[in-house]
């Protein structure tokens, strides 16, 4: 009864800065993330790029729009598109070289459920912790950092055009808990009332972590698989 429960974003928002016109290639040649900074308690930032070769990723960067109504944020941003050409091509010949990611996470309790209606599963909001469409932090960071660099700050297109968040770190909506009127799996990734099923991905993890994932997903994931009884040679 459990599952789609407490589905979290890792209270991620990824607005971006796109850098002049200029810029020299060490910009994209590097480890791709390499600073975090802490801004308070729950937040942190890290800058991160995606490589040379990556404007299937960039591509969706748009002009950040500041937070309102969705109509508003879609008629602020056709009426900047229109007002500045030149940005929208500088954009597309940047590709991914000239994109500097601003990726704030957040060790809040915010979650969605994901539900299953008219034959897909679709998000909504949890009534309890619902996850705020914006930080305002992020686009604080994002216009200063561009106003720094002579950039312009980016936003991610759904959620510039049409107010939808998005993230990269989905998790939850199998969760580990204590029994199943709180989780879907045990302690040991085990699906409640089911024999020989286990989850062993992103779906298991209980909370926002606020850090990038994927290394505590797959030291879970180990220390479940170290928990299996190993193979008896009867069974062949
Ligand atoms: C652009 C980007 C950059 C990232 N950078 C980092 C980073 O630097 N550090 C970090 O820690 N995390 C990073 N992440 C997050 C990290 O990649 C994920 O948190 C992690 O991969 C999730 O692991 P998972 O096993 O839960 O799911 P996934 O890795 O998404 O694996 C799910 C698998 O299930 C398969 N699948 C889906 N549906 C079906 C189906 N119906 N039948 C069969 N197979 C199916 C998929 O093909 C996929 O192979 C990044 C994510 C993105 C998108």
């Amino acid at each position: 009864s459990r599952l789609g429960e407490l589905f979290r974003t890792n209270s991620e928002y990824v607005p971006a800065v796109r850098l002049p016109a200029g810029t020299g290639p060490e910009v994209s040649h590097r480890v791709s993330i390499t600073s975090d900074v802490r801004l308070d308690e729950h937040t942190h930032v890290q800058t991160l790029v995606y490589g040379e070769h990556a404007a299937m990723m960039t591509n969706q960067l748009t002009h950040l729009t500041r937070p309102g109504s969705t109509r508003r944020r879609a008629l602020s941003w056709l009426w900047t598109n229109l007002r500045h050409p030149g940005s929208v091509v500088d954009g597309l010949r940047a590709g991914s070289r000239r994109q500097v990611m601003l990726l704030f996470m957040q060790d809040v309790s915010t979650s969605l459920r994901v539900v299953w209606r008219g034959g897909r599963a679709r998000t909504e909001q949890s009534p309890d912790e619902p996850v705020p469409a914006h930080l305002p932090v992020s686009h604080e960071v994002a216009r200063t950092l561009a106003d720094r660099v002579g950039g312009v700050p980016q936003g991610q297109l759904l959620d510039s055009v049409a107010n939808l968040g998005m993230t990269a770190h989905p998790l939850g909506g199998a969760v580990i808990g204590a029994s199943a009127a709180d989780g879907v799996v045990d302690a040991d990734h085990r699906v409640f009332g089911y024999d020989n099923l286990m989850i062993c991905d992103g779906s298991v993890i209980p909370s926002n972590l606020g850090t990038n994932p994927s290394l505590t997903i797959t030291a879970l994931s180990e220390l479940a698989m170290s928990k299996v009884p190993a193979a008896s040679a009867s069974c062949g």
